[in-house]
């Protein structure tokens, strides 16, 4: 399929506005304090109605204040809260919300209107029409992606392997660069076309088929192919700066760490266990826009090693974690060293990226079931291909080293979470895609909209 990418200004029409019927007349802001109960009411009224990604900013909100920032403060409208819309349609309802609470409503733009009257704005809404959308091929790859939004002046939540396709990471979650910042790489889509298992094509999003949209953004490997994706993007603040990573060497035991802050100093905490496994060298630190960290690293680039095909065969085995224990690791990476010489270049990647954006939005909105998880290890056991024995060895050790870190993190059977983009293949239906009553509603989700099984050869829910 042809791999397709354009970035969209949200083009909302003016006229779109004229469609309101009457509502409850406007009243006049007379006075310049807040009304706190036509915010809630209005709050309340209009939340069910916004799709999945616009968000109600409050004050303080780093949302409210790139909304709210003026060229000139000289009469500049203030706000009681602010909504970051994402469609036309949530422009529709914030007017019409607004106006049913008696708020006042002014559209944000660039933020550099100065004139004496927009000064009588106070404590109403503001409708902020800042967000940027792309629309995504389904064959477009991570770094392609990543890279053309950067040459755009935008970011957005992409994941780390610039060879990975772009929308496969999302349909199991999608772990990414800038996630603290603004969720998961799910909870960024907005729509998508989807051809589905009787070979029809349908669009999902958070007011069209929802129940697809939702187990789309978890395990949508199950449920059909992306031909097409919408997805929310951001204005690069600065130079993309304001985030941090530090990247740690262990030579062959530990090929890769990036842990990435949404600050820009590093939270040095996130790694005192680190410092117990005897590193190479110092943590190197750094902080700059994704291109800049991605050919920084190497590693993931289209040209780096993880960007290699088939050069020997490799067995991931999952373990979310809290806390990265030293004792845990130190005798991972002794069973790493003691494993027979064909399987040598096996390795622990442990992965950490900020949490605050994942875990601000409620984790039922999607099937992605482990908002709460830390760190991100798993063994790469890497031995020699299409040869049984070294197979079995390599799973063994590495199901080892994987009971190691989750006991290590006090996680005994049937609290374990094992991420569907790295699972092996022999965890459980709830180690992978979580609590009985998101299998239950993947399974009854399974029957309507696949129920021959057709999408079956990625950890299949069945
Ligand atoms: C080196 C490396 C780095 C990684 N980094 C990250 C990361 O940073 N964040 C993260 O979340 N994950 C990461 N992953 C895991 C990655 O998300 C999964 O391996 C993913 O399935 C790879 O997708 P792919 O399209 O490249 O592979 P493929 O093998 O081509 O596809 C994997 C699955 O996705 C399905 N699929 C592919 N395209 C579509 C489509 N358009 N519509 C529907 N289904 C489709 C395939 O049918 C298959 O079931 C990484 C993996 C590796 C090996």
């Amino acid at each position: 399929m042809a791999s397709t990418l354009s970035a969209l200004a949200l083009g909302l029409s003016a006229s779109i506005l004229s469609f309101l019927s009457p509502q409850t007349p406007l009243l006049p802001m007379t006075n310049t304090s807040i009304n706190n109960t036509a915010l809630s009411h209005f709050e309340t009224t209009l939340q069910p109605l916004l799709s999945p990604t616009a968000q109600i900013c409050h004050q303080n909100a780093p949302c409210f204040t790139r909304a709210s920032s003026r060229w000139s403060p000289w009469h500049a409208p203030s706000f009681g809260v602010v909504v970051a819309v994402a469609t036309p349609g949530d422009v529709a309802e914030t007017v019409k919300a607004a106006r049913g609470a008696g708020l006042g409503f002014l559209a944000i733009g660039g933020g550099h209107g100065a004139t004496r009257s927009l000064g009588k704005m106070r404590g109403g809404v503001g409708v902020w029409m800042g967000g940027r959308v792309v629309r995504v091929g389904g064959g477009v790859l991570s770094g392609a992606l990543m890279r053309f939004l950067a040459g755009r002046g935008l970011e957005g939540v992409t994941g780390v392997c610039e060879c990975t396709s772009a929308i496969a990471p999302l349909l199991g979650g999608g772990h990414g660069w800038l996630q603290g910042r603004y969720g998961l790489m799910a909870d960024n889509l907005l729509s998508a076309e989807v051809v589905i298992a009787n070979g029809s094509v349908v669009t999902v999003s958070g007011r069209e088929h929802e129940d697809l949209f939702w187990a789309l953004r978890g395990a949508g490997q199950n449920f059909g192919v992306v031909v097409r994706w919408d997805y929310r993007v951001f204005e690069m603040e600065g130079k993309g700066e304001g985030w941090s990573w530090e990247e740690w060497g262990f030579g062959a035991l530990v090929l890769h760490l990036s842990i990435l802050s949404q600050t820009p100093t590093f939270p040095t905490h996130l790694t005192t266990a680190l410092h117990s496994l005897s590193p190479l060298h110092p943590p190197q630190t750094g902080h700059g826009d994704l291109p800049a960290y991605s050919d920084f690293s190497g590693l993931m680039t289209m040209s780096g090693p993880f960007c290699t095909k088939n050069i020997s065969a490799t067995q991931r085995m999952p373990a979310s974690l809290q806390r990265l224990n030293a004792t845990a690791l130190l005798a991972a990476a002794e069973m790493l060293a003691n494993l027979p010489k064909e399987l040598q270049n096996s390795a622990l990647l442990i992965e950490a990226f900020s949490l605050e954006a994942v875990q601000a939005i409620p984790s039922a909105s999607t099937a992605y079931p482990d908002r709460q998880g830390n760190y991100l290890l798993s063994p790469f056991i890497t031995h020699p291909p299409h040869d049984a024995n070294f197979e079995e060895i390599g799973e063994v050790a590495g199901r080892r080293i994987q009971d190691i870190l989750f006991e290590g993190d006090g996680k005994g059977e049937g609290e374990r979470r094992m991420y569907v983009n790295y699972a092996h293949g022999y965890e459980t239906l709830e180690e992978v895609y979580g609590e009985g009553w998101r299998v239950e509603r993947l399974r009854g989700l399974k029957r309507r909209w696949d129920p021959e099984g057709a999408f079956g050869f990625y950890v299949p829910i069945a």
